[in-house]
């Protein structure tokens, strides 16, 4: 196989992005369609580890995104009461990198695109492929906007429920894993170093993680028998019923769950691909 020398990469999220940047700097051509127009992500936090921070340096961006959130010092399993079970410190002397950085998805999409945009990769945003055809040596693509070219390669980045993967595996589905998980961004107290997860509910797993100086994020994974669809409204009280019963800083934190069009709520669906 010859090295490929011009690239499509469809989807402009963490992926996308993150192979566009790596691939512009090894000196291959690369362009990016996003199918949403505003290239935007939701608001709620994410959280990364060592191996990510790291990579984000390779990029270039590693100082940038350790900016652009907030360096936390593990994480800790408490009980209930939020009394600490177990402290899992994060190292860190690595690289000088933090092994643990919590930032809101918008303040790493910034990190990602501004870079993407200073190296001036092509990015094209609400298009996306309309149909491809894999040469063998080539792939030719058209896309929705009525344009076509043809690439050395195609990456599919187009997240969990990927067109790409569909034209190649139409079999391979996300299928629902009886869980559903619950965010909300509410402030950080001003001590509050580490990311702790509570142990101690069946059926649930809660916990909060610092985003910035001022906010932090809580996550709540729980069985959601039958795939249910709450009504928007309704998205603060579901939350905060399924948080009742925890004490520490989470029952105080739960307090802030009070506006439904700032909880992210999403089914987890997982996809298997088939054996290669
Ligand atoms: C509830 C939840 C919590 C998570 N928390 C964490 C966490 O704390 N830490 C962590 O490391 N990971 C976390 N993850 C996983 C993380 O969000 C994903 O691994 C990551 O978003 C995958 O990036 P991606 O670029 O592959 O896909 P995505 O982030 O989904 O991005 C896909 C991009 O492609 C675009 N797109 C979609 N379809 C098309 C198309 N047909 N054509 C063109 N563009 C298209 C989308 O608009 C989007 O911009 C979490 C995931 C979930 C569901």
């Amino acid at each position: 196989m010859t090295k490929a020398q011009k690239v499509l990469v469809v989807g402009g999220g963490v992926g996308g992005l993150a192979i566009a940047i790596g691939l512009h700097q090894q000196g291959i051509d690369v362009e990016v369609v996003e199918r949403d127009k505003d290239w935007k992500v939701y608001h709620v936090g994410i959280n990364v580890q060592a191996n990510f921070v790291r990579a984000l340096n390779v990029l270039g961006i590693g100082d940038k995104a350790v900016k652009a959130g907030y360096a936390y010092r593990g994480a800790r399993f408490v009980d209930m009461d939020g009394n600490v079970l177990q402290e899992l410190p994060g190292d860190t002397a690595v690289d000088a990198l933090p092994s643990d950085l919590g930032l809101t998805r918008p303040a790493l999409h910034k990190v990602l695109t501004e870079k993407t945009l200073e190296l001036g990769i092509p990015v094209r945003l609400g298009v996306t492929f309309e149909s491809f055809t894999d040469r063998g040596e080539a792939v030719d693509v058209t896309f929705t906007d009525g344009s076509v070219g043809t690439y050395d390669l195609v990456i599919g980045a187009d997240g969990n429920y990927s067109a790409v993967r569909n034209v190649l595996w139409p079999e391979a589905k996300p299928e629902y894993t009886d869980q559903g998980v619950w965010r909300y961004n509410v402030p950080r107290p001003k001590d509050l170093e580490w990311s702790d997860i509570y142990v101690g509910k069946p059926k649930g797993k809660v916990g909060y993680c610092p985003l910035t100086e001022e906010d932090m994020y809580i996550f709540a994974v729980f069985e959601e028998p039958g795939n249910p669809r709450f009504p928007k409204e309704t998205l603060a009280d579901e939350m905060r019923k399924r948080l009742e019963g925890y004490g520490g800083l989470m029952a105080e934190a739960a307090r802030h769950v009070t506006d439904p069009d700032l909880v992210v709520y999403r089914p987890l669906e997982a996809c298997i691909m088939p054996a290669p």
